[in-house]
């Protein structure tokens, strides 16, 4: 994000794709909001794989930049749908019951955001695309 006094911002969060957007939760103040709110425009990493091959001097990496626009989620439903999303990726083996506890739990305190991806661009190391098939 557009931080602070001209310096970038960048925040490690935890995510889910759904529907072809990329959904984060957050708590509902603090700097990554205060950013959000003055430049929608943001940037978000994914390393797939970072694989030190210290023999050979380099990494076998693979990863992603999206680049889009972030939405703080006002809407009931698609808080909703946003979270369950995200409490499923995470908490794979909890109960809807469980599940909707917590969520009941964290409701008020909880933001979530939305990032449509305007374009990404990904990165593997050469000796991945050289196992890669054609
Ligand atoms: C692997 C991982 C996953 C995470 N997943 C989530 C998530 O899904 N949702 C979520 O809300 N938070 C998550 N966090 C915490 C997140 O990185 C932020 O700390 C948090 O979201 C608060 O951000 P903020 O901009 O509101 O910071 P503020 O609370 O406003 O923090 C004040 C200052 O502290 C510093 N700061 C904040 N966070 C960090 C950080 N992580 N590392 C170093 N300095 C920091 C910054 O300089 C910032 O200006 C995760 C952290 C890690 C490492």
């Amino acid at each position: 994000m557009a931080g602070d006094n001209g310096y970038p911002y960048a925040v490690p969060l935890s995510y889910v794709l759904q529907d072809g957007k990329i959904y984060f939760h957050s708590a509902k103040a603090g700097h990554k909001l205060d950013a959000i709110r003055q430049c929608a425009k943001a940037s978000f990493c994914v390393i797939d794989q970072d694989q030190v091959v210290p023999m050979e001097r380099t990494t076998y990496f693979r990863s992603v930049i999206a680049f889009g626009v972030i939405r703080i989620l006002e809407n009931t439903e698609e808080k909703r749908s946003a979270i369950e999303a995200l409490a499923k990726k995470y908490s794979i083996e909890d109960s809807p019951e469980s599940r909707n506890a917590a969520i009941r739990q964290e409701w008020n305190a909880l933001c979530m955001l939305e990032m449509t991806v305007e374009h990404l661009s990904g990165k593997e190391a050469i000796e991945l695309m050289k196992g890669s098939p054609a």
